[in-house]
């Protein structure tokens, strides 16, 4: 039998298609989201309801984003769902989660099986969401997991990891192998859980600021931090920081990242003045 085809619908590659196909792992990841009535579930990419269908039991409601035409008919289609699904046909990229909150009247609460190919820009485009996210339960590949939850000094911490920890508490949750999905991916993955924080523990001035400054230093992640921002600080000023020039990008806490971003930013709304 062809290893792509999983109950009458063939996996496509190019949506990331791997479908959880193991009952305990399923339990396990509901359990962790733990769904209750009346609250905004949104599931990103529900295929074919692995998860969909154990949520739904516990909800009244559920929205679900799925870019496949085929997999969205099926699901408009499945009897146990017709009634409380709201299929929104549409690649998740592109989804205003904002929106979405205003119109259920609470924030959200999301969670999916991601498509692995799309899985590290869905989250950054989901981070510019987070006021209107209560929490988000993601099965993804494990080493992204790693990333999200890694701590500086380590070959994981990068700018995932700053951008990620900015914005949310991060839990890991379980660690599912490839036999768990079908087809099986060539990587392990792991769930975790993402809660963003109602008040930021190190806000920024600009978010803009942040993210030039982890791009560029981890960029250039070898390099000295004196070498890698170079366009942007004079060593004087990094030492005025408090940041040792001889540091490199891993080396650099979130809060300091957060303290250089306000100092960038106060330099050019100085400059605007
Ligand atoms: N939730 C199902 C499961 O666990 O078996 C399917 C998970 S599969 C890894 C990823 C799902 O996301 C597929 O149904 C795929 O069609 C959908 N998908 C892929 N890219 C997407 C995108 N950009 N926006 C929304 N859904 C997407």
């Amino acid at each position: 039998m062809n290893n792509r085809m999983h109950q009458g619908h063939f996996a496509r590659k190019r949506f990331g298609q791997n479908f959880l196909n193991d009952e305990n792992v399923i339990e396990n990841i509901v359990a962790a989201i733990q769904p209750k009535k009346d609250q905004a579930l949104v599931e990103i990419g529900p295929g074919l309801a692995a998860l969909t269908l154990p949520v739904s039991q516990y909800v009244d409601h559920l929205t679900v984003i799925e870019i496949d035409r085929d997999l969205a008919t099926r699901l408009l289609e499945n009897p146990f769902l017709k009634d409380k699904i709201n299929v929104i046909q549409q690649d998740a990229m592109t989804v205003d989660f904002t929106a979405l909150a205003n119109q259920m009247n609470q924030p959200l609460r999301v969670f999916g099986n991601l498509p692995y190919n799309i899985s590290t820009p869905l989250m950054f485009h989901l981070f510019q969401f987070t006021h209107a996210i209560s929490d988000m339960h993601f099965m993804l590949q494990k080493e992204v997991v790693n990333r999200l939850v890694a701590a500086p000094n380590s070959k994981a911490y990068g700018r995932l990891s700053v951008m990620a920890q900015y914005y949310c508490q991060i839990i890991p949750v379980l660690e599912v192998p490839p036999y768990a999905f079908k087809p099986a991916p060539k990587v392990d993955s792991a769930v975790v859980k993402l809660i963003p924080y109602k008040s930021l523990p190190h806000p920024v001035n600009d978010i803009r600021a942040l993210s030039r400054i982890t791009t560029e230093a981890f960029n250039q992640r070898r390099k000295t931090i004196r070498n890698s921002l170079s366009n942007i600080f004079s060593a004087e000023s990094l030492t005025n920081l408090g940041i040792d020039l001889d540091a490199r990008a891993e080396n650099l806490s979130v809060e300091q990242y957060c303290q250089l971003a306000n100092a960038y930013s106060k330099t050019y709304s100085i400059m605007s003045e």
